[in-house]
Formats: C-alpha cells, sequence, structure tokens
C-alpha cells in the first residue's frame, strides 16, 4: 500500500516534452505500484512526458523527451551487459562509466544523461566489450563454464583495466587540480 506521509514532498517539475509547456505532477500507477511524475496535460492533450519516481516519492533523474528516454533506454540495454548478470558487479560498471564520462560516482545515473551522453556511454560500452574475448551475454553460457579458467583470467583483465583507468584518472586530475 502507498502511504503519502512517508513520501517526500513533491517538487515542481516542467514537462520536458518539446512544445508542451505543461508541468509534471506526481501520481500513482496501480499497474507498477510506484509514484511517477507524469504530464499535468496527459488527459487534455495526450502528452506522454513523464519521469520514474524513487520508493520515497523523489523524481529518478532528470526528466527527458522522448528523444531522450529513448537514448536513456538503448544506453541501459548496452551499458546494463557489463553487470547484469555479471562479469563485473553493478558498482564496478557504474565506477567505469563515471570515469568515462568525467561525472562523479554518486552522480552516474543513466536518468540523469541527455542524448548525447546516452552515445558517449553507448560507444565508450561497445569499446570496452569489443576488447574481450568472450562475447557480450555470453558470460554464463555454456561454454563459458565449461571453460572457467577463461572466465577468471577475463575477470582478472577486466580489474587491471579498471586500475589502469583509475591510475589514468588520477594522473589527469592531478594535473587539472
Ligand atoms: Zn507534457
Amino acid at each position: 500500500m502507498h502511504i503519502e506521509d512517508e513520501l517526500v514532498p513533491e517538487v515542481e517539475l516542467d514537462c520536458p516534452e518539446p512544445g508542451c509547456g505543461g508541468k509534471l505532477r506526481r501520481r500513482f500507477s496501480e499497474r507498477t505500484g510506484k509514484y511517477f511524475y507524469g504530464c499535468a496535460r496527459y488527459s487534455e492533450t495526450g502528452c506522454r512526458g513523464a519521469v520514474g519516481c524513487h520508493a520515497d516519492g523523489s523524481p529518478l533523474g532528470i526528466p527527458g523527451d522522448a528523444t531522450v528516454r529513448q537514448a536513456r533506454r538503448r544506453a541501459h540495454a548496452v551499458f546494463d551487459r557489463l553487470w547484469k548478470p555479471r562479469p563485473m558487479g553493478r558498482r564496478e560498471a557504474y565506477k567505469l562509466a563515471s570515469m568515462w564520462m568525467g561525472i562523479p560516482f554518486q552522480d552516474m545515473h543513466i536518468g540523469n544523461l541527455d542524448a548525447e551522453q546516452c552515445e558517449q556511454l553507448v560507444r565508450a560500452t561497445q569499446a570496452y566489450l569489443g576488447a574481450s574475448d568472450i562475447p557480450p551475454g555470453c558470460e554464463n553460457c555454456p561454454w563459458t563454464r565449461r571453460n572457467p579458467v577463461q572466465l577468471s583470467e577475463r575477470l582478472k583483465a577486466i580489474d587491471q583495466r579498471i586500475d589502469a583507468l583509475e591510475k589514468q584518472l588520477n594522473s589527469g586530475r592531478d594535473d587539472s587540480d
């Protein structure tokens, strides 16, 4: 059951759809069982401008128009291969993303990215996955399970690449500071 008292106060958000000019209002979706911010003009114009909510009712990231939301779905589809179900943990994957994007780790959410940044993340992820010997999505396939050495070697290689990237990033940061 959803209890209004446990929610953070509703915030004012502009509808992200081009030309709408409406506001987003927080509502409860019976279908998903979650709160979301949806365009107040939906019943009038059919505008589908929306952004999801955290459990406390605060908006999930920065509202995006249909183009941005599509770019974010694509970014998730490609990027999530890094950690669903493996080869690395979610935290490691987002650590990599934050380094690739130059965004602080705590702010690195796909829901905060614009379309261009989503494309940047897709390209970085594809380049990264392309460097591996096991095709994306095959980390848990029967072949990989029969060849545990290759998988552990690969995880080691990923760790080394994360270390190297971190060092690279830290040295870059020292120069600019
Ligand atoms: Zn709207």
